[in-house]
């Protein structure tokens, strides 16, 4: 079923979706947006909701529902991850779409937003389940996407092997190779070098242009890290390389802490070691750590109860948020951050590496508070910034090296970093109002350069 939406339901008024936005008006005021565009921008373009029947390993049919959603394509394919989890529903879909939208207009690269899910919990299937379900759902959406139209990517709990095999799946079905269908693939497959650390290297990025800024020593800068997925586990190593003290990381299980700072290759190696399949369904978890998390022997250099702060050991995920650290990075899920915690949020410093983690009444808190938020549309867009380098690859089939990927990078994030900080400044407006007004910037002008009522109630050419 593939639906031309043109207006939203009453009943999702107070979701996800809506919240999302309600960031559009605010900062609809600080952009040269026509009001067409702005409209235009309230609904996705096309939604397609699927059901995928799947055989069990026992022998049973399951059937899971999956959508996948094309939210605006004025600047060019739409772009966004496809995610597997329990709690996918259509209208975080939507939201995810067009938060995709507007993080590929903030870089500037030449993509409109979507985004996909499947409603599963896939640590629950065995690695062949997986492997036909994400092949199904690639044969259920085949015709709503493709190199020109609308390219995924990795998202929550899937991985460049589940990308393989959607490439595969969709190549067999077009009878040709076709690399450039999807991105965040393995290097073999025609996945681009950089690619698998890039969200975290994009928002890590973001915090050094902080550090040029604001005159940080890294040796005096304290981070907590809440997700240790992907991108929590990449920013996290690239922070402690470079000095910071990242004293507390968490997962779904739990979180530790140390106020000298945690070992952070010693973590990734814990939560990676069980794996069950390539960096996603990890079942170890971070609580496991020998040497920092409380379940093994106490680390030697463990000073618990010599301080103020909290003990070193185990936190919850809760606590973690609350830390009295300089940078606070939510790398998980959406709504981290709500009415309910956001006066308990201490860090200055708040750097969004997930989609979605602070509520739009929670952000007015912390703003009233004077914290600096680098919004997810800037902090996590290195991940669809080295997706665009993929496909770019992908349809010249030449390829480049991982410091061209890095150098590149890096360019795009400090330029756009610099930019909305200028943008911030200038009209003395919050980060992300300022992120968002440089994104209904570009998408206006594309919008606006197919005309608008302004050029049409007109009736001449303009010269
Ligand atoms: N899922 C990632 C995001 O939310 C990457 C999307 C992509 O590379 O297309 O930004």
């Amino acid at each position: 079923m593939t639906t031309e939406t043109t207006e939203t339901t009453t009943t999702e008024k107070h979701d996800i979706f809506s919240d999302a936005l309600l960031r559009l008006d605010q900062a609809a005021e600080f952009a040269n947006i026509d009001a067409e565009a702005l409209e235009k921008l309230r609904y996705p373009k096309s939604i397609l909701q699927v059901s995928i029947p799947l055989r069990m390993d026992d022998g049973s049919l399951r059937i899971f529902q999956g959508y996948r959603v094309r939210y605006d394509d004025t600047r060019g394919p739409t772009k966004g991850g496809i995610r597997f989890h329990p709690n996918v529903n259509l209208s975080e879909v939507k939201a995810l779409a067009f938060w995709m939208t507007c993080k590929c207009a903030v870089v500037g690269i030449p993509f409109g937003g979507g985004k996909g899910g499947i409603i599963v919990d896939p640590k629950k299937l065995s690695r062949m389940e997986l492997e036909r379900l994400s092949r199904r759902f690639i044969d259920r959406i085949a015709d709503f996407i493709g190199p020109e139209t609308d390219v995924p990517a990795p998202d929550v709990y899937t991985n460049a092997m589940i990308m393989g095999w959607m490439m595969d799946e969709y190549s067999k079905i077009c009878r040709r190779s076709t690399p450039d269908v999807i991105t965040g693939k393995p290097i073999p497959l025609g996945g681009s070098l950089g690619r698998d650390d890039a969200t975290g290297r994009g928002a890590y990025y973001c915090i050094k242009e902080l550090e040029r800024i604001k005159g940080w020593q890294p040796a005096d800068i304290s981070v907590a890290v809440q997700g240790f997925g992907n991108a929590g586990q990449h920013v996290a190593r690239l922070l402690q390389a470079d000095g910071y003290r990242v004293v507390a990381v968490s997962d779904s299980r739990g979180g530790v802490y140390h106020s000298d700072g945690l070992d952070v290759p010693c973590l990734i190696e814990t939560k990676n070691r069980t794996r069950s399949l390539n960096a996603v369904y990890s079942a170890g978890s971070v609580c496991d750590c020998p040497v920092c998390g409380s379940e093994g022997p106490q680390c030697e250099e463990c000073h618990c109860g010599d301080h103020d702060g909290p003990k070193n050991g185990k936190i919850s995920n809760a606590e973690l948020l609350e830390l009295d650290v300089n940078i606070l990075i939510p790398a998980a899920m959406e709504n981290q951050i709500t009415v309910e915690n956001a006066s308990r949020i201490k860090a200055p410093v708040i750097v969004e590496v997930a989609n979605g983690p602070t509520t739009t009444a929670a952000d007015e808190i912390l703003s009233k508070r004077g914290a600096l938020v680098v919004p997810d549309i800037l902090a996590n867009a290195g991940g669809v910034t080295v997706s665009y380098f993929e496909w770019a690859q992908n349809r010249a089939g030449y390829y480049w090296t991982l410091d061209e990927v890095q150098e590149r990078l890096h360019r795009i994030m400090a330029r756009e970093f610099n930019s909305i900080y200028e943008l911030m400044t200038k009209h003395g407006i919050d980060m992300r109002t300022a992120a968002y007004a440089q994104a209904l910037n570009r998408i206006s002008e594309a919008i606006e350069s197919q005309g608008t009522a302004r050029y049409f109630s007109n009736g001449t050419i303009s010269k």
